[in-house]
């Protein structure tokens, strides 16, 4: 069984209970985890309360070789640590061990950046007087993450609110709580108690994070669902949020580039992690001229993709996180058809694997704006390609959305270009780029798809509150103070 982390010690959850977490390439258990609940939430934020009296003062430049440390830690034990992500959340090895060293560099670049600056200094509007704003840590932060990119999201969280001066409470998903468990030993050298980790149901001890009266802000990645019910649970303690949700990301091809290379970007946008990535490209708007071309070149891809073993060498693409996930997309692709949507390829779970939670990467047409494919986000295989006359009617279906997450368009012509990413609300537009990221720029959702920025210095403000500082170096009664003299303050202002 594995215990949860609370000041710097491994501890059972309070009421004896566990959970099971499968493989869901096998569907075999394993390992059990402790279930928290409130009580075990009181202990953690307590310890992260405790330390932050401590952590708040540490010197930047010691917060940084500190972080430097982990991310070195993080490096040295990147096969163990993606192997264990495989093993629990299904992405194939070679993605996750490139998300351990993606987590490193975060780590890096937010000691660095947080030694850098810490607020500024302004302009003073009377003589004597000094002017700076402080960038100082909220307190206790609590991450509450998803299993996609299980340890990367909680990075982009954790990172910059350590780098900042938090403590935090992190929560990982009820289906990945083994590879951030995993990290709590090297955590420790953060000091006792900066670093929690907490294991259980999110409406059980999720919540009770949520509520405490003790947390300052609540960092969230997950569904648009989830992120609504936090915010109703903080709004009545007006609780600071950032919250990074879903999104069902347009997809445009123009008619002036090379189909086939403009063909395996756009597979490698659906299917990248089987779909289940928040910027996943979700509907597929291509250029009639072109469209036969690109349907046939798409639907090749997808076809030749390997599904299996996602430990092994020789497969592109592994199992979805779960059995009620795969039901639900079986579900939705369902009722396209039966709404007329026709399924090129794909569409069912592979003959050759009998156990994991496997399924065909599915590539439809004739569907329409009005499909719940087109209008919800699916976070599956499903690649819905959708013929359009120009960039006008392609922009304004890529736009017709709640969500804006992200989006892509492939073209070589600049003012399509411009046109559509000045016309489609997305928190990052790639342009013959697909699903590209860097540390140093901001990640987030518009519309639905989410409140606040992760990443690049917003990503770090995310996690700091300013004070504005007033200071006069010189003590003198003002002119301005009681009893109300007009020709003083003139004076004064001239003065000046
Ligand atoms: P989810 O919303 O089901 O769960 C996310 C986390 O929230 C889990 O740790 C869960 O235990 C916790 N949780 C659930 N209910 C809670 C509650 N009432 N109070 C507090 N915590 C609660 O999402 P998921 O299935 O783990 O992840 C998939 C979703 O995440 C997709 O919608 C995807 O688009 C989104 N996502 C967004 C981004 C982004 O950066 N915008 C990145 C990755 C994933």
């Amino acid at each position: 069984m594995r215990r949860m982390w609370i000041a710097g010690k491994w501890t059972g959850s309070a009421s004896q209970r566990t959970f099971a977490v499968d493989n869901p390439a096998t569907e075999r258990i394993l390992e059990r985890v402790a279930r928290g609940n409130e009580r075990d939430a009181d202990r953690a934020v307590a310890a992260a309360a405790e330390s932050f009296r401590t952590w708040r003062r540490t010197p930047g430049l010691e917060r940084a070789a500190l972080m430097h440390r982990f991310a070195a830690r993080l490096r040295e034990r990147h096969h163990a640590i993606a192997r264990q992500m495989t093993l629990e959340g299904g992405k194939p090895l070679i993605a996750n061990l490139d998300e351990v060293e993606w987590c490193a560099a975060v780590y890096d670049y937010y000691g660095e950046l947080a030694r850098d600056q810490a607020g500024k200094v302004i302009a003073p509007v009377f003589p004597h007087q000094v002017n700076f704003v402080r960038k100082e840590p909220y307190g206790v932060v609590v991450c509450i993450v998803p299993w996609n990119y299980p340890l990367l999201l909680l990075t982009w969280k954790a990172a910059a609110a350590l780098a900042a001066g938090n403590t935090l409470v992190i929560k990982p998903s009820e289906e990945t709580p083994l590879s951030t468990l995993m990290l709590a030993e090297d955590f420790a050298l953060f000091g006792k108690g900066v670093v929690n980790i907490v294991t259980g149901y999110g409406p059980e001890i999720g919540e009770a994070l949520v509520t405490h009266r003790d947390t300052s802000l609540i960092a969230f990645t997950g569904s648009v669902a989830t992120g609504k019910r936090i915010a109703e649970a903080a709004a009545p303690h007006l609780k600071k949020l950032n919250l990074e949700l879903g999104g069902n990301d347009p997809f445009i091809v123009c008619d002036d580039v090379d189909v086939g290379i403009a063909a395996r970007g756009a597979a490698w946008a659906a299917f990248l992690n089987m779909g289940q990535v928040c910027t996943s490209g979700e509907r597929f708007y291509v250029f009639e001229g072109i469209f036969e071309e690109f349907v046939e070149r798409f639907v090749q891809i997808a076809r030749g993709l390997r599904l299996g073993n996602p430990l092994g060498p020789d497969i592109d693409c592994g199992p979805l996180i779960r059995e009620a996930h795969r039901l639900q997309i079986e579900r939705k692709i369902e009722e396209a058809v039966g709404a007329g949507a026709r399924i090129l390829c794909g569409g069912r779970r592979p003959r050759h694997l009998r156990k994991g939670y496997y399924f065909e990467p599915t590539v439809l047409t004739d569907v329409t704006q009005e499909m719940s494919l087109m209008r919800s986000e699916t976070f599956g295989p499903l690649a819905p390609l959708v013929p359009v006359q120009g960039i006008e009617e392609a922009v304004r279906f890529a736009d017709d959305s709640e969500y804006g997450l992200g989006a892509n368009i492939y073209t070589n012509n600049l003012e399509h270009a411009m046109y559509a990413m000045e016309n489609v609300h997305a928190g990052t537009f790639w342009i013959n780029d697909p699903l590209t990221d860097n540390d140093a720029g901001p990640f987030g959702g518009m519309r639905m798809s989410g409140v606040g920025r992760e990443l690049g210095i917003e990503g770090l403000d995310a996690f700091r509150e300013p004070k504005h500082v007033h200071l006069d170096y010189h003590i003198e009664a003002k002119p301005y103070w009681y009893p109300y003299r007009w020709a003083g303050i003139k004076k004064a202002r001239r003065a000046s």
